[in-house]
């Protein structure tokens, strides 16, 4: 067999698509050389792929063990869709269903066969593996192996043994859960021999992140979703009862929706997954328990009405929306009232150190969801991974950076609130303490510690106590306190906050923003003829439900949004819309082409400019109101310290303002900014220079020039750049 060959047109005759994804053609040849491989990518990357498309690519069957009856059965539903001979074996079959399937098996008649890995258990069934003409193993969702990993299922365990059954057959494990000591534990548990690794980078480009306050969560939630038209998504909470009370909220308030939890009986359960599957309802209200085995791919948004736990399950949870690439929200309500009733959850896991990593995880949680940074980078780096670029685009942070405030007078009030506590003597104190001995608060902790008497007791009225917590969360943030002691954590000052407080330096914080929805980014849209969308997503859920699968098994969207944009009217055009091959030409084409000419008989054809290519771009962000504000003082005349002292700002966020009107097209004359001499020698600083921070460029100047001036600079060599190319 010739290796790798072959690969592109068996990709499209049967899955109906012409390129390969990140990492795809690598993975496959590799499995052709007949190496082991380990492939690490994120959910959405199209893993399932990497082995069904060799296995119709080599001689034998491909034995396949997946951890769920539903996501086999779903994966098998999907194959035969796209005329590949597949089939299942588990509990769920008759023992007459099972000895047919066990025949055709025996004689060659599938390219793969799932399994359940509860099968490994039997000894009769392992000798009956050996009668099969196996030639691969793929394991899906192979973290399952590890008892570090968030599945953990004992019966992967017994792949060792079918590993030693048929030593030569090479393995390939997939999974989406990257850390380290779960990667280690696939390699030795399923013995792979020098296997070839890829892990690909997690980021997940078609997902917009963003955190807003929590008020009134289920107003908001109802209104995000109203906003989505028939889009499907997942709520997530905390405990069972919210995710029924949101539920009946939604139906209150005419959005079909149905929840999940642990606590339902397993027969309801599965009719809620169902019902979400095949579009029946739109949205899941569920805990944690609503997850692996989802693989509908067009889930459009993802909701925490509550916080999680930590960073990993976030991003899990997070990244079941937007499969199939296109565009989806994920939107995160945050509270600090929500830590505090999980940090009372918290105290009652008796295992100390279990406790102080619960604790140390959900702050972790807690300081994304209040950070001003990217979303992107804190979540990708918090996985270990840095993500290059200074402007994601995809983040409210990117899209609406905060605007800074002048905090130099708090942050001295705050600093010496600490110094002025500790001097009086006795046990320091938290972040609450604090802010109530600045708000002045009568509380009963603060007078029985005589806190009322100090110098800095209610000096701090113009705020309230909750904003004295914010900014001092700020603060230990930016590294100038620290908050340390586990059950009762207390402040102190840090070296850098001491020096700050005797410098009396400046200090700016940032504010939340209110963010306009339409400033999300759509990453991966696909524009299209929406009604005809919606006609055709129509005929594709009646032809679901006569064949008795999800509507996601048909096409996915991104082939119908490809139908609404490009009208094709025959086998030929038809057959160039990404997923369809020739066994969905044939049994589906027909009547789709039908839909289509229908309704071009009645209605107008649109044109669509080109798609952009398939390299993620940056996009141009848009001028939001306040740098837009900004912009107009700037046409007025003033300066940048005049609009500063006008707005309340600090310069470097009116400079921020002006680079972000620069970079949407305004026109701004540079002159304004900095000298001839000055633009010269950032010329020479940053020409062949690429890297998004300034960081470097900054201290080669020796700092002459500031970070604001540069950025300025920087907008406009790239807005001439842009324009003269
Ligand atoms: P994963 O298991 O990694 O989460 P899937 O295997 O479910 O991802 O694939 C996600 C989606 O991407 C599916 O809808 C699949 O059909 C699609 N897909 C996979 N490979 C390609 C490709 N080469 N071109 C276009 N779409 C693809
Ligand atoms: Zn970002």
């Amino acid at each position: 067999m010739t290796m790798g060959t072959g690969l592109s047109p068996l990709l499209k005759t049967h899955f109906g698509y012409d390129t390969f994804r990140p990492l795809q053609r690598e993975i496959m040849e590799a499995a052709l050389a007949r190496r082991d491989v380990l492939a690490i990518l994120p959910t959405g990357a199209g893993k399932s792929l990497c082995y069904q498309l060799p296995a119709l690519a080599r001689e034998g069957v491909t034995l396949v063990v997946s951890p769920l009856i539903a996501l086999m059965k779903d994966q098998v539903d999907q194959l035969a869709a796209t005329g590949v001979a597949a089939t299942f074996l588990n509990s769920t079959l008759d023992p007459q269903e099972a000895r047919e399937r066990l025949d055709a098996i025996r004689s060659g008649g599938f390219k793969l066969v799932y399994l359940a890995p509860e099968r490994l258990m039997s000894g009769a069934f392992l000798s009956e593996i050996r009668r099969w003409n196996v030639t691969a193993l793929a394991v899906d969702e192979a973290h399952c192996i590890s008892e570090w990993g968030h599945d953990f299922r004992p019966e992967y365990r017994r792949l060792r043994e079918l590993r030693q059954l048929l030593p030569d057959v090479p393995a390939i494990a997939l999974t989406a859960t990257a850390t380290p000591r779960v990667r280690d534990d696939i390699l030795t548990q399923l013995a792979l021999r020098d296997p070839a690794v890829f892990l690909a980078s997690f980021n997940r480009p078609n997902l917009n992140y963003r955190v807003e306050p929590k008020q009134d969560a289920v107003t908001r939630v109802i209104g995000f979703i109203r906003d989505r038209g028939r889009d499907s998504g997942i709520v997530y909470a905390q405990s069972r009862k919210r995710t029924e009370e949101l539920a009946a909220s939604l139906r209150a308030n005419g959005i079909p929706a149905v929840c999940y939890h642990a606590g339902l009986e397993a027969p309801e359960r599965a009719r809620n997954q169902e019902a979400f599957l095949r579009d029946e309802v739109r949205v899941v209200c569920a805990t944690v328990a609503f997850g692996m085995g989802i693989n509908k791919p067009d889930v459009r948004f993802v909701i925490h009405a509550d916080l999680p736990k930590n960073l990993e399950g976030y991003y899990q949870e997070t990244g079941r929306a937007g499969r199939d690439g296109l565009p989806a929200d994920c939107l995160l309500l945050f509270t600090r009232g929500d830590v505090a009733k999980q940090l009372r959850f918290l105290d009652e896991i008796t295992d100390a150190e279990a406790r102080e990593n619960a604790r140390s995880q959900l702050e972790h949680m807690a300081d994304f969801a209040e950070s001003d940074n990217c979303r992107r980078t804190g979540l990708l780096g918090y996985f270990g991974e840095s993500w290059p670029a200074e402007n994601c685009g995809g983040c409210d942070n990117c899209l609406a950076p905060r605007e800074s405030w002048d905090a130099t007078v708090e942050t001295q009030k705050l600093l010496s609130c600490v110094l002025r506590v500790k001097q009086a003597g006795g046990p320091p104190v938290g972040i609450r303490h604090l802010a109530d001995i600045l708000a002045g608060s009568r509380a009963e902790k603060i007078l029985a510690r005589n806190h009322d008497k100090l110098s800095t007791y209610g000096i701090g009225k113009e705020h309230s106590a909750a904003k004295w917590a914010e900014i001092a969360r700020q603060l230990v943030r930016k590294g100038w306190f620290a908050v340390d002691g586990g059950d009762y954590p207390v402040v102190s000052v840090t070296a850098e906050g001491s020096t700050m407080l005797r410098e009396r330096r400046a200090v700016s914080l940032s504010r939340l923003m209110a963010l306009a929805e339409s400033a999300t980014r759509r990453a991966g849209d696909i524009e299209c003829d929406a009604d005809l969308f919606e006609a055709l997503r129509t005929h594709r859920k009646q032809v679901a439900d006569a064949t008795g699968v999800p509507p996601y098994v048909i096409f996915s969207d991104v082939a119908l949004r490809h139908m609404a944009r490009e009208y094709p009217a025959d086998d030929a055009s038809f057959l160039r819309i990404p997923g369809v091959g020739e066994r969905k030409l044939a049994d589906y084409g027909p009547g789709f082409l039908r839909e289509i000419s229908a309704w071009l008989a009645t209605h107008d054809r649109h044109n669509f400019a080109p798609l952009p290519d398939l390299a993620p771009r940056l996009p141009k962000p848009a001028v939001n109101a306040t740098a837009h504000a900004t912009l107009e003082l700037w046409r007025a005349g003033k300066s940048i310290d005049e609009i500063a002292a006008e707005r309340g700002f600090v310069a470097s966020t009116i400079e921020s303002h002006l680079a972000l009107a620069i970079e949407a097209g305004e026109d701004i004359d540079p002159r304004r900014f900095y000298t001839g001499e000055e633009e010269a020698e950032m010329r020479a600083a940053l020409d062949g220079y690429d890297d998004p921070s300034l960081k470097p460029v900054f201290e080669h100047l020796g700092g002459r020039l500031s970070y604001g001036k540069l950025k300025l600079f920087r907008a406009i060599e790239t807005r001439l750049a842009l324009s003269s190319g």
